[in-house]
């Protein structure tokens, strides 16, 4: 029986301007082509199982021997000896005086990053988030009822964060400013100067600084990943640290959904904050168990990740050939990544007559069957940038990186 007062029903007013196009409109135009019974080379999502990067056995081990144990909830921070491993982890990264209790381990870092900001911030209120952003540190700030606002990460300058444009844009409602160490979507790995200078800012301003260092272990060359908790130990400034870290991308195990956030810093003047954190990680209980079996394994076993990141490894080859296609277009540049596994190329959208970065993601996806992500996805301010992915084995990004040449070429008539 159908029933005439039937309505529609809406999402709720709290999902206004909250957005993660990394998985929006291309994606639903991939999914169309693939329905047809035609392949896509996907470039878009840093999922590296997929694309036969897999997590080393020992992780596989650890859970599997461990099932037995993990029926049950642990404490809502997550399981103690998970805990006491990542402890001893960021003591051998020169992070002292860390104690297990200042931890909270998460269903990936994901829904660490929801509860961080549902904790902080009440409406209105501000934090400077990177553009280029990871998006979801936009949606969970809005979700939250604060305001994004963003940040430069300056181009010209290896897409090291603008200290002076977060300055500029500071107002007495900021709360907390983010950093993305090693960067998603822009490869950048910050140096030991900028992040003191961005340690300084937030404790000159009374800032917690949110450090997203998901990609700890993915450095190239001679980039040096240096935790934020480190540099405001070594400053000894009062500015609360919350890093962020897991396995993901660290060992290949995104689907296992672990990852941690490690308090430091400033915790005394933190503590109702930390009760209110504590409130919602009791309030889900407590992270999936099995995995975070996982977790002690994955931070001191031996893994390989040091053969793939050097001359001969496949994400060293792999980002070269993106890196050398990529730039061998006319109007296209992009800088070397020097940490995880992401490209952030500009191209000139009256050079390749095409009208923004969606239509330049749509085209290829259309005449071409690869799929990128646009850069405002990213949430950066001009429609002249796109995201690739190079996880995918080299005959398949070799084709892909070439399928990108062939179509920017092809509109320069
Ligand atoms: N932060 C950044 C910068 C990311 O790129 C990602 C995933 O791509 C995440 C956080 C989410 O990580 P997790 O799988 O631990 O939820």
């Amino acid at each position: 029986m159908t029933n005439p007062t039937k309505t529609t029903i809406p999402m709720s007013d709290k999902l206004a301007g909250v957005r993660y196009e990394l998985r929006g409109k291309v994606l639903a135009a991939a999914e169309k082509i693939e329905a047809a019974g035609e392949k896509v080379l996907k470039l878009h999502i840093g999922n590296p199982a997929p694309f036969n990067f897999h997590a080393p056995e020992s992780l596989h081990e650890s859970v599997a021997a461990h099932l037995r144990d993990a029926q049950g909830y642990t404490s809502s921070k997550g399981l103690l000896s998970a805990r006491t491993a990542i402890v001893d982890n960021l003591t051998v990264r020169g992070v002292e005086n860390i104690k297990a209790d200042n931890i909270f381990m998460g269903n990936g870092v994901s829904e660490l990053i929801v509860m961080a900001c549902q904790a902080l911030l009440n409406n209105g209120d501000e934090v400077l988030i990177p553009a280029p952003d990871y998006p979801l540190w936009t949606a969970a700030v809005r979700l939250a009822g604060g305001k994004a606002v963003h940040y430069l990460c300056d181009e010209a300058e290896d897409w090291f964060p603008s200290v002076d444009d977060m300055r500029a844009k500071l107002t007495p409602n900021t709360k907390a400013v983010v950093l993305i160490n090693p960067n998603n979507p822009t490869g950048a790995v910050y140096s030991e100067d900028r992040l003191k200078e961005i340690a300084t800012f937030a404790a000159e301003n009374n800032l917690v600084v949110f450090s997203d260092e998901i990609y700890s272990r993915i450095v190239f060359d001679d980039a040096v990943f240096i935790p934020m908790a480190k540099i405001i130990q070594d400053l000894d400034s009062r500015v609360l640290c919350m890093s962020f870290d897991g396995i993901s991308k660290n060992s290949f195990a995104a689907g296992f959904r672990c990852g941690w956030m490690t308090l430091s810093g400033d915790l005394d003047g933190a503590a109702d904050y930390i009760t209110g954190l504590i409130m919602l990680a009791s309030l889900r209980l407590c992270p999936n168990v099995p995995a975070m079996f996982a977790v002690e394994a994955a931070l001191t076993q031996p893994d390989g990740m040091a053969d793939l990141l050097a001359p001969g490894g496949r994400l060293y080859e792999q980002r070269a050939l993106a890196h050398r296609v990529v730039n061998s277009i006319p109007g296209m540049s992009c800088t070397m990544p020097k940490g995880a596994f992401y490209l952030f190329p500009k191209f000139d959208p009256k050079a390749l007559d095409i009208g923004n970065d969606e239509d330049f993601a749509m085209g290829l996806l259309q005449e071409h069957k690869v799929m990128i992500v646009p850069g405002t996805a990213f949430n950066y301010p001009t429609e002249d940038h796109f995201r690739i992915v190079f996880l995918s084995e080299i005959e398949e990004l070799d084709m892909a990186v070439n399928a990108i040449k062939t179509f920017s070429i092809a509109r320069q008539g």
